[in-house]
């Protein structure tokens, strides 16, 4: 017989909800900078932008200097998943490949 092995794990900072906060910021459909996007998702706001992108998210990333910030970013859809392809299934708006074709 052997003794049950409890667990305990961690819970890690509240990720989903640094991320969902992120997505409501960006939600306007606005250009945002890298420091605003980090007061709504701290300040790995980068990896959770990423996350958001990796779901299907269409994201462009602004590389302009601005007063706050040198990024700055951009969602272009409020649907999940939807982009703008080109004729090579690439989005023209954030440069996702979507498609293969
Ligand atoms: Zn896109």
């Amino acid at each position: 017989m052997s003794e049950p092995i409890l667990y305990t794990s961690p819970v890690p900072e509240q990720a989903p909800s640094k991320k969902a906060a992120l997505l409501a910021l960006l939600m306007d459909l606005q250009v945002h900078t890298n420091l605003e996007c980090m007061d709504a998702g701290g300040a790995r706001a980068g990896a959770r932008l990423l996350e958001l992108r990796r779901e299907g998210w269409c994201i462009e990333t602004h590389f302009v200097e601005t007063r706050r910030g040198r990024y700055s970013y951009q969602l272009h859809s409020k649907n999940q998943g939807e982009h703008v392809l080109n004729e090579l299934g690439k989005c023209k708006r954030c440069g996702e490949q979507v498609s293969p074709f």
